[in-house]
């Protein structure tokens, strides 16, 4: 399996686009891997996990072909991992020639919640010229395995947001194995423990670390990312295969891309940045 993290950065971009302090200050200045864009990431060049705002720009960068994405998973409705523009524009006749596709299987599958099914709804109402069979949703429920193309992947809780059912996903091609987790703070004992009843021993783990140094809240920081760790070895859903990444990072977190790395890489973790390709098993 072969995971691109696209983008690795929390709402705001780091450095933030309006944002001076110091953490965005450093970011600027060091550039390379400290400069950070929208989160999404790929799976296999094909399944899509999150529509960043700045997926077209990045598209260009890391010279990806989002016309090849047949499956797009989304985790929650948050702006900077919904793109509704994006999505009305899939869906448009005109914008979507795909030469070695038949019309009829010109579409593409998006997966979710029931709050991802109303913004898709919404999305197509906003696009005056949708073509509403281009997009196919598929509710998905915690705990239920889905297949997006040669990958099955199960949602699971994520401790996010109070006012919708949020998404972390599990991912297997039946080899290998992947918990994609951010956006989320720590875990609940019930997301753990269904976690625990996969029978999965993670080649990887990517955590939402937006916090840094400070304290979890909806998302991890480095606490809450240790912790995890700890409590996946004890449940024997990692092993000592299993590599960690820290992925979603913020300004707010007052660290940077670099300095996170030197505070984490002798916990075994490595920060992702903006193109990363991790082979997985
Ligand atoms: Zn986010
Ligand atoms: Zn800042
Ligand atoms: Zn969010």
């Amino acid at each position: 399996m072969k995971l691109q993290y696209i983008g690795t950065g929390a709402a705001e971009g780091f450095p933030g686009m309006f944002c001076q302090c110091d953490a965005c200050r450093w970011a600027r200045k060091a550039g390379g891997h400290n400069l950070k864009t929208r989160s999404c990431a790929m799976i296999d060049g094909h399944v899509l996990i999150d529509l960043s705002p700045d997926l077209y720009v990045q598209s260009l960068k890391l010279g990806l072909e989002l016309s090849e994405i047949q499956d797009l998973v989304v985790t929650h409705t948050h702006k900077d991992h919904f793109d509704s523009f994006f999505l009305g524009l899939r869906a448009k006749d005109g914008a979507t020639k795909l030469p070695d596709r038949k019309e009829e299987d010109n579409y593409l599958s998006v997966y979710g919640s029931s709050f991802v099914k109303a913004a898709v709804d919404k999305a197509l109402e906003e696009e005056p010229y949708s073509n509403n069979a281009r997009i196919r949703f598929e509710n998905v429920k915690p705990g239920e395995w889905f297949q997006a193309g040669n990958l099955k992947l199960c949602p699971l809780k994520a401790n996010h947001k109070n006012d919708e059912l949020c998404y972390i996903y599990a991912v297997t091609d039946g080899t290998a194995s992947l918990l994609y987790a951010n956006d989320t703070g720590t875990l609940s004992e019930e997301t753990l423990q269904m976690i625990g009843d996969l029978g999965l021993v993670f080649d990887l783990v990517s955590m939402d670390c937006a916090r840094g140094t400070l304290p979890g809240d909806g998302h991890m920081g480095i606490r809450e990312n240790l912790e995890l760790k700890r409590r996946l070895e004890q449940m024997g859903c990692t092993g000592s295969e299993t590599r960690y990444y820290l992925n979603h990072l913020s300004h707010m977190s007052g660290i940077i891309h670099d300095d996170l790395q030197s505070l984490m890489g002798p916990e075994g973790f490595t920060v992702s940045y903006d193109g990363m390709i991790v082979n997985i098993g």
